[in-house]
């Protein structure tokens, strides 16, 4: 590895140059480990400055990759059903994202260097909303059928999203909430004004239209009954319900409540 090579050199030279020649690597390795793991086995780019590692810098920070390039040229051409078909292929849903995501895309989007911004994340809200109300419907190609049974646990956007993407790769899915409602924190801790429940509602549809069995009600105690029940993989999506401590005086009081 890369330490292994600085250390190495660091122990087998012979003057000082060769020994401290190591030492910004070993150095940097030791405070960014994580941006050297980003960089190397997952080709990305955190800060989205390598240019290197990506086409534009918008996409490669969207944690779904979304063809954002493509999307803005199809709207500019006032192609909405093709924008929204487009962003649907990676995406399943595409009008919460428009009203939730934090954008981190739009912070790193090269016109702010001009003037501001893209409203990326506006323009897909657009495009969903205008599918919505206009009926446009998004026919995913599903690959052959495939037979091995895949559960998830818990309803939230990354269990969703799993189901989409496992039901398109053709795998029976059954996502497994033990709340009366699906959608997670998008149905339970965001309000209406921000993300309307018929959205959620037929976004969720959307997914359970590819055969997707969302189970309500339904809490799972033991992964392992679940294997033994023929399911051959489980993904726990269970999400972070947990707020995170300040480390401060008092905050355990009474009437001081964690808002996460
Ligand atoms: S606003 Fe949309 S394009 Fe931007 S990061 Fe979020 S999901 Fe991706
Ligand atoms: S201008 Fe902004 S939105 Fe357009 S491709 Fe560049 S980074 Fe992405």
């Amino acid at each position: 590895t890369l330490e292994e090579l600085g250390e190495m050199v660091a122990s087998a030279s012979l003057c000082g140059l060769g020994q401290t020649s190591p030492n910004p690597v070993l150095t940097t390795l030791r405070h960014f480990r994580e941006e050297y793991e980003a960089h190397i086995i997952d080709k990305k780019c955190p800060a989205a400055v390598c240019q290197g590692l990506f086409r534009t810098p918008c996409q490669h920070t969207c944690p779904v990759e979304l063809d954002i390039p493509g999307y803005i040229s199809l709207i500019k051409e006032g192609k909405f059903a093709e924008a929204y078909c487009l962003i649907k292929q990676r995406n399943p849903l595409p009008a919460i994202c428009g009203r939730v995501c934090n954008h981190p895309c739009e912070f790193k989007c090269n016109r702010a260097q001009v003037d501001e911004p893209i409203a990326i994340k506006n323009l897909r809200r657009f495009v969903a909303d205008y599918a919505f109300n206009l009926g446009v419907k998004y026919t995913p190609k599903i690959k052959e059928r495939k037979k091995e049974r895949i559960a998830i646990i818990g309803a939230g956007p990354a269990g969703l999203s799993a189901a989409w993407d496992l039901a398109l790769e053709g795998y029976p899915v059954t996502v497994f909430e033990a709340l009366p409602v699906a959608g997670g924190m998008l149905a339970v801790a965001i309000p209406d004004y921000r993300l309307p429940k018929n959205i959620l509602r037929k976004e969720i549809q959307d997914i359970e239209n590819l055969g997707v069995d969302i189970r309500l009600n339904t809490p799972v105690d033991d992964v392992e009954s679940l294997l033994k029940d023929g399911y051959k993989a489980v993904f726990i999506a269970t999400g972070a319900h947990k707020g995170a401590k300040a480390g401060i005086p008092g905050e355990d009081l009474a009437g001081v409540y964690d808002s996460i």
